[in-house]
C-alpha cells in the first residue's frame, strides 16, 4: 500500500531522516521503531505532507505523493493521529466528530445550517462504535488522556482512510488506557482489515500488534521485516545498546 524509498530530510543541516526505506503491505499492522530522536515522527510528517522531503520517493498505491500538501494526501486515503493530542479541546466530543465529517465533505464548518443535521446519525454511529457515546455532550478537554486519544483516532477514521498512521498512540498512558488502545488497533486491523502504520516505544506492544517492523536509527533504516527476524538482528541489538527488545 505504501513504499518509502531512500527518503531524506534535513533541518538546518541536521539530517533527521538520512535514508529511510519502508514497505507497508495492505491489511497489516506495520511498526516503525527506534530510539528517541531516531526520526520516526519526521518520517510520518513526510508521509502525510506536513513536511517536504529533500529527496526520495513516497509511493502510496503506486503513486508518488511526495510534495503533495496534507489535505491532498488525506483525500487520497491516509489518515493519522499525532504524537501529541490533536483535537478541538473546547468543542464537545460530538462536535469534534461532526467537524471531522464536515471537513471530509470539504465544506466549511457551520453548525447552524440545517443541512449539517444530516451528519448527526453518522456522528452517533461513530460515537457508539468507539465507546464514546456517554461523553458526547462533554467538552473534549474534560476526558481522560486515553479517551482523548480514542477520540483522535475516531476523528482520523471519519475520513475513511485506507491507511491509518498512529504516532506513539499510547505515549503517556496508564496500563489500562494502553490496553484499550491495543484492543482498538487489533479490532481495526483484524475486523475491518484497515492497514495501520504506527510508531511506538513500548516494545511489548509492538511485538503484540505488529506483523512487520522497520527499525530507524539516526534517520536510517537499519532493519526491516518480520518481528522475529528484527528481534534477532545484531545491528538492531547494538543500536538499542543491549536493551531487551
Ligand atoms: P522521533 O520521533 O524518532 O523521536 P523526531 O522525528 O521527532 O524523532 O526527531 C528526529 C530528530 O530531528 C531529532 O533530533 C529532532 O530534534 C530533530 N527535529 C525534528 N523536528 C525538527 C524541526 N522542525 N526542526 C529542527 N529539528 C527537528
Ligand atoms: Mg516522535
Amino acid at each position: 500500500m505504501l513504499r518509502v524509498d531512500k527518503v531524506r530530510k534535513a533541518f538546518q543541516g541536521f539530517q533527521a531522516v538520512a535514508d529511510a526505506n519502508l514497505t507497508v503491505p495492505s491489511g497489516m499492522v506495520t511498526a516503525v521503531i527506534g530510539p528517541n530522536g531516531a526520526g520516526k515522527s519526521t518520517l510520518f510528517n513526510l508521509i502525510t505532507g506536513h513536511l517536504q522531503s529533500d529527496s526520495g520517493q513516497i509511493l502510496f498505491q503506486e503513486e508518488n505523493i511526495a510534495g503533495l500538501p496534507p489535505h491532498a494526501i488525506t483525500r487520497k486515503g491516509i489518515g493519522r493521529s499525532f504524537q501529541l493530542i490533536n483535537i478541538f479541546q473546547r468543542l464537545t466530543v460530538f462536535e469534534n466528530i461532526k467537524a471531522a465529517l464536515i471537513a471530509r465533505e470539504g465544506k466549511t464548518m457551520n453548525f447552524f445550517l440545517p443541512a449539517r443535521r444530516l451528519f448527526n446519525d453518522e456522528v452517533w454511529d461513530i460515537l457508539g462504535e468507539f465507546g464514546l457515546a456517554d461523553f458526547a455532550e462533554r467538552s473534549a478537554s474534560l476526558m481522560s488522556y486515553g479517551d482523548q486519544k480514542v477520540l483522535e483516532i475516531a476523528i482520523a477514521l471519519a475520513t475513511k482512510p485506507k491507511l491509518l498512521l498512529l504516532d506513539e498512540p499510547t505515549a503517556g498512558m496508564s496500563p489500562e488506557e494502553t490496553r484499550k488502545i491495543v484492543q482498538l488497533i487489533k479490532r481495526l486491523s483484524c475486523d475491518q482489515g484497515l492497514t495501520i502504520l504506527l510508531t511506538e516505544h513500548d516494545m511489548e506492544l509492538v511485538f503484540d500488534v505488529a506483523q512487520r517492523i522497520m527499525v530507524l536509527h539516526q534517520g536510517r533504516t537499519i532493519a526491516e521485516g518480520l518481528p522475529e527476524d528484527v528481534r534477532r538482528d545484531a545491528g538492531v541489538r547494538s543500536a538499542y545498546l543491549g536493551e531487551a527488545i
